[in-house]
């Protein structure tokens, strides 16, 4: 199978649904990741936000390393995705690009606006993907892939479907993160728990509700053509 995974921002794969591609790669599927923005406002540390930017790709391109992944950047800019006709032509173009099975992707109703743009914009395109008067650059595709969201930070808002046990990748899920290293001095401004204790504190919360140590969470995206397997879940 091929797994895309689409986030707003470097790091978002990685907080959110890398266990699940650690287990989908184990399994010997081939694993995409397409990204909205490249976070070119998460820092002070950098003067541009080219700097940042062309930081947090690096960033991103050492964590897929981990995973395994292919990676497709998009470019638009961080704190200020809109569901465009342009964001919605790069989003078909990832889509295509990746050709599918199984798509993750940030929760339409997630508090952070990126995170809800992007999750809004996937799932608004999923019925252009086959079209090929749709304007985009890559060829239409015909598989109909099942798209499942996955959770927000810290799970504000958002009540899973169902779980991913990633009990036995979670110290890969980790590892995957720590190259995210600009984020560490960032979120250490003006959040009280690291990136990596959210994670270990997320993680634990949702094994806690499903029975298993560690889980990611998820919940299915439904419409005529592109209804859920659950069963493609590893
Ligand atoms: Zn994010």
């Amino acid at each position: 199978m091929n797994v895309l995974a689409i986030g707003a921002h470097p790091d978002d794969i990685e907080v959110f649904c890398a266990g699940t591609l650690l287990k989908y790669k184990q399994q010997g599927h081939n694993i995409f990741i397409a990204l909205t923005t490249s976070g070119n406002i998460g820092s002070n540390e950098y003067e541009s936000r080219e700097a940042i930017g062309q930081a947090r790709e690096q960033e991103q391109l050492e964590a897929a390393k981990v995973l395994g992944a292919q990676v497709r950047f998009m470019r638009f800019d961080d704190q200020g995705l809109q569901d465009t006709p342009e964001s919605r032509r790069s989003v078909i173009n990832a889509i295509r690009w990746a050709n599918p099975d199984v798509i993750l992707a940030n929760y339409p109703l997630d508090p952070s606006t990126d995170h809800a743009i992007t999750g809004k914009i996937v799932s608004e395109v999923m019925l252009s993907i086959p079209g090929k008067l749709i304007p985009a650059d890559e060829p239409p595709i015909s598989r109909n892939p099942s798209l499942f969201f996955y959770g927000t930070a810290v799970g504000i808002d958002f009540t899973p479907e169902v779980y991913v046990d990633i009990t036995d990748v979670f110290d890969q899920k980790k590892e995957a993160l720590s190259k995210h290293v600009s984020q560490y001095a960032w979120m250490d401004v003006y959040q009280t728990h690291g990136l990596l204790d959210i994670l270990e504190i997320t993680d634990k919360f949702r094994g806690l509700q499903a029975g298993f140590i560690y889980a990611e969470s998820y919940r299915a995206f439904r419409i005529h053509g592109y209804m859920p397997n659950f069963k493609l879940l590893p």
